[in-house]
């Protein structure tokens, strides 16, 4: 019984402070979200917290070719909802047929990816092409939204067996 209730409680508390520390190390980009959002407010844009994303959303962005940009622990977004489907960079690039993914879980990923690296997020997104299919970032989250986990954009290595070696 102990067992049962337990780990559970532990998980969510493990996860809110992770959640916390995440959110603080990233607060810089969060800032830069903020800034760049409330400019918004004078264009018709409304602010609404997404727990799901753990990001505060800017709906309406009335700028941008359509889609969302994330910055910290906020997205911008030039539609209402979160919750559409979206082409994947590698289906726009032509490299494949695979299907359109949820743009909330895309986002998801790139939160997720800002807390862990907090301030190392744009220099490193930069250097990984940007908004690019090449970029490991863009791909890591279209990989998470189709399969709903590899948000890390360095996939860990596995050990290969001696015969396996390349
Ligand atoms: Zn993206």
């Amino acid at each position: 019984m102990f067992a049962r209730s337990a780990p559970t409680r532990m998980q969510a508390m493990a996860r809110f402070g992770l959640f916390g520390l995440g959110a603080l190390w990233t607060l810089p980009n969060t800032l830069i979200g903020l800034l760049v959002g409330g400019l918004g407010f004078a264009f018709g844009v409304r602010a609404r917290w997404s727990a799901s994303e753990f990001a505060l959303v800017f709906r309406h962005w009335p700028w941008g070719a359509g889609g969302a940009l994330t910055l910290g622990n906020v997205i911008l977004h030039t539609g209402n909802d979160l919750d559409v489907r979206c082409l994947t960079y590698a289906h726009r690039a032509g490299l494949c047929t695979e299907a359109s993914v949820s743009l909330a879980d895309h986002e998801r990923a790139h939160v997720y990816q800002y807390m862990v690296l907090g301030p190392l997020f744009l220099p490193l997104y930069l250097l990984c092409g940007g908004i690019s299919v090449r970029n490991r970032f863009e791909r890591a989250a279209d990989a998470y939204a189709q399969r709903g986990h590899g948000w890390w954009p360095w996939p860990s290595r596995r050990r290969l067996p001696e015969s396996g070696r390349e």
